[in-house]
């Protein structure tokens, strides 16, 4: 029933609606994830995903690419979210897992693996063992762009999802540890979405910038990090090495209360 008092039909998977009908009626992380992976409110991201998935590069061409949305991955009561921006076409939507299979993901599992976050320094595939102690990795945007570029109405309408896993995650989490400027400026919206009182103006993205989002009747205090992203052009050139992303991952694991991760 609405708020009229008369009944609805729960939108298709194609409609821009689904996110928002089915993110906020989901009782735990893997509810979520099964209706989120059967999204296609994007138009043109389901036809990248899918594109991208049939005509794959040629070291992959054994694979069948996963081209759906990639859900979160880490445990459900995780007190420290990494978030990104979106998965990579060949990485993420090409594996199903979230960072896997791609340069930016190598460098963000080995770092979370040296600061004790992951059970091994390399991710591979959906099922290749790999554990994440205290940490979720996630995104505001589920499915790969064109160019990592999602438009702004893309990001409105998956920000449903991750504002779910948040109050989902919310009774632990305690700290998000933001990669890159884009993925900062596609969270800050959700954490709002999600119940956390953001400030006006909405601080400016750094590497290193603190955010202390205030408790609420509903909401623990969150702690919000910005760091660089891992992509290759950052690695490469040194702007973020990996002991810049170690001691970061080291500092928001602190915050978020996992004084002995992994231990
Ligand atoms: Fe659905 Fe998000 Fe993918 Fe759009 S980007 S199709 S809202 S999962």
């Amino acid at each position: 029933m609405d708020e009229t008092g008369a009944s609805r039909t729960p939108p298709a998977s194609d409609e821009t609606a689904f996110p928002a009908y089915h993110a906020g009626r989901c009782g735990g992380l893997a509810e979520l994830d099964a209706q989120l992976i059967r999204c296609r409110a994007c138009p043109r991201l389901v036809a990248w995903r899918e594109q991208t998935g049939a005509r794959p590069r040629a070291a992959f061409r054994d694979w069948e690419y996963w081209a759906r949305p990639v859900p979160g991955f880490g445990p459900s009561d995780a007190p420290l979210a990494v978030v990104g921006l979106a998965p990579a076409a060949h990485g993420g939507n090409r594996t199903g897992r979230m960072f896997t299979g791609d340069a930016s993901g190598d460098f963000l599992f080995a770092a979370l693996h040296a600061v004790g976050l992951a059970s091994r320094p390399t991710a591979t595939h959906r099922g290749d063992g790999l554990e994440l102690y205290g940490v979720r990795v996630t995104s505001p945007v589920h499915c790969a762009p064109p160019e990592n570029k999602p438009t702004p109405d893309e990001r409105r309408t998956c920000r449903p999802w991750l504002a779910a896993e948040l109050e989902l995650l919310s009774p632990h989490l305690r700290a998000v540890l933001v990669l890159g400027a884009f993925g900062w400026q596609a969270l800050l919206p959700v954490l709002g979405e999600a119940g956390w009182p953001l400030p006006r103006p909405r601080p400016a993205f750094g590497h290193g910038v603190r955010l202390t989002l205030p408790a609420t009747e509903n909401r623990r205090e969150l702690q919000v990090l910005g760091s660089y992203h891992p992509s290759q052009r950052n690695t490469f050139t040194g702007r973020l090495t990996f002991e810049m992303l170690t001691a970061l991952l080291s500092r928001a694991a602190g915050l978020a209360g996992l004084e002995r991760p992994g231990g």
